[in-house]
């Protein structure tokens, strides 16, 4: 099989879902109508959607017929059992608590462990890790390393947080002010860049060498795995789940979002060794949301979930989807579309500055080109940029943001190669008309997260012809 070059999806498909296409026309009464937002057009006029990886992903027939036996048992569900004992095999952990979503779990721990004297470092917060932090009026800090600060620098781990900062953080702080220490895995805030077992293993080490618990927040897991397999020395023979369980095997805990490496529509968890810290956990759980052994999922979630996680695992499929996502950034390169190196696990991100230098920042080249790639190809992606960021929540002002990215992030399982190959074409049309695209302007914004909502108009140009 050496001559074989071409990626194949590891899967045939059994079901199938029509995805709509659209005119040109239609499409640009419908970007219209949506004041020039991806966000406000009904996703049955998406043609391609990478708004997010978070959910969207493709369940497999095994985790289809697993759903047919989960038990529906308000204690104690034989679902819960397979649940927690597939979750323990990979993390080893003690203690396993469902939630609805990774920020329930994240709300449960930071609402036992957080309040206004405590500091928590990452090395970068996600943005609900952060928020439910700051909600207990907490202290969110991140420590990437710079390398992973800068868009076009190729390194292999650029989500490792800098070991040296991280001591020095402890020391400033005190370690009885430092609830546990975080690393996420992927670094999705960082473009989905993966931590190496070597830093997360330097981690461990100094948060225990001060009586520090240290967590992961471990959504994507097993793309991280796939990373040190591939990239890191040492590894190329071990299997994906011999790498999970090692990265585990050097923290006390974790927080998940399952809708993500877990090939969930929903669902996460909270997994710890520390029994006080379980106690209580549980005890909120059953306030927020449910008993301890389904926490506001029902038993066919538990099972699809476990069903999933196993799946996750599978060198093949993880070949197939970090291949796909280099394949997208490799296809937008070769055309001139610069993209932050090397791409990430589950998403491409645009550098749409350098794309559209013509574009002033505060007339956002990443919204113009999000709604130029809707109307190209029916393709949606989301801004992170000066729409996202560029609002001082204190004073109102406009400061552009220190990037303007246009992030598209791969759902699981859900497109081919060949539709890939279709985005790639219709991205090659807006390479040709670049220099004629136009800055926009806000006409509406709601008072916080405005990117969501916010509608847009052509702009004037702010520079003189
Ligand atoms: C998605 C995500 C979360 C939050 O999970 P939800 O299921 O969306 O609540 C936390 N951390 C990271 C890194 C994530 O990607």
């Amino acid at each position: 099989m050496k001559n074989i070059k071409t990626i194949i999806e590891p899967f045939k498909i059994k079901v199938v879902e029509p995805i709509n296409l659209t005119t040109r026309e239609r499409r640009e009464e419908l970007l219209d109508a949506a004041g020039y937002n991806p966000f406000l057009i009904d996703a049955e006029f998406i043609t391609f959607d990478f708004l997010t990886d978070s959910g969207t992903g493709a369940m497999s027939a095994a985790q289809w017929g697993a759903m047919m036996v989960g038990d529906e048992s308000y204690a104690g569900s034989r679902s819960f059992r397979r649940f927690e004992s597939v979750i323990q095999d990979i993390t080893g952990f003690k203690h396993v608590i469902p939630a609805h979503q990774g920020r329930a779990a994240e709300s449960i721990l930071f609402s036992i462990t957080v309040d206004e004297t405590k500091w928590v470092p990452n090395n970068c917060h996600f943005d609900t890790t952060r928020a439910n932090i700051e909600f207990r009026k907490g202290h969110a800090l991140d420590l990437v390393i710079e390398e992973g600060k800068n868009p076009a620098l190729d390194h292999p781990f650029k989500g490792n947080i800098d070991l040296a900062k991280l001591e020095a953080f402890i020391k400033e702080h005190g370690a009885q002010n430092i609830p546990m220490g975080y690393l996420t895995v992927t670094n999705n805030t960082g473009g989905g860049q993966p931590v190496s077992m070597a830093n997360i293993r330097g981690t461990g080490k100094i948060l225990h060498k001060h009586g520090i618990p240290f967590f992961l927040d471990a959504c994507r897991f097993s793309e991280n795995a796939y990373f040190i397999k591939i990239r890191e020395k040492g590894y190329e023979n071990r299997t994906i789940k011999e790498i999970a369980q090692e990265m585990f095997s050097y923290a006390d805990g974790a927080t998940v979002s399952l809708k993500k490496d877990g090939f969930g529509n929903i669902g996460g968890y909270l997994a710890l060794n520390d029994d006080e810290w379980a106690m209580q956990a549980r005890n909120m759980l059953i306030l927020r949301e449910g008993f301890p052994t389904y926490g506001g999922l029902a038993g066919r979630d538990l099972e699809a979930l476990a069903q999933g996680l196993i799946e996750t695992l599978d060198e093949n499929y993880l070949q197939y989807r970090i291949g796909s996502v280099a394949y997208l950034a490799r296809g937008l390169n070769e055309m001139g579309i610069p993209t932050i190196q090397p791409a990430g696990g589950h998403a491409v991100y645009i550098d749409a500055k350098e794309f559209l230098p013509h574009i002033e920042p505060l007339q956002y080249p990443g919204q113009v080109l999000c709604a130029e790639m809707y109307l190209e190809g029916g393709i949606r992606a989301v801004e992170i940029g000066s729409v996202m960021f560029g609002k001082d929540p204190n004073t109102g002002e406009e400061k552009p943001a220190a990037m303007e990215l246009v992030r598209m992030a791969m759902p699981r399982r859900v497109y081919t190669q060949s539709h890939i190959d279709y985005v790639l074409e219709a991205m090659r049309g807006l390479v040709e008309r670049k220099d004629k695209m136009r800055g926009l302007k806000i006409t509406w914004q709601a008072p916080f997260l405005r990117h969501f909502s916010a509608r847009f108009a052509p702009a004037e140009s702010l520079r003189r012809q």
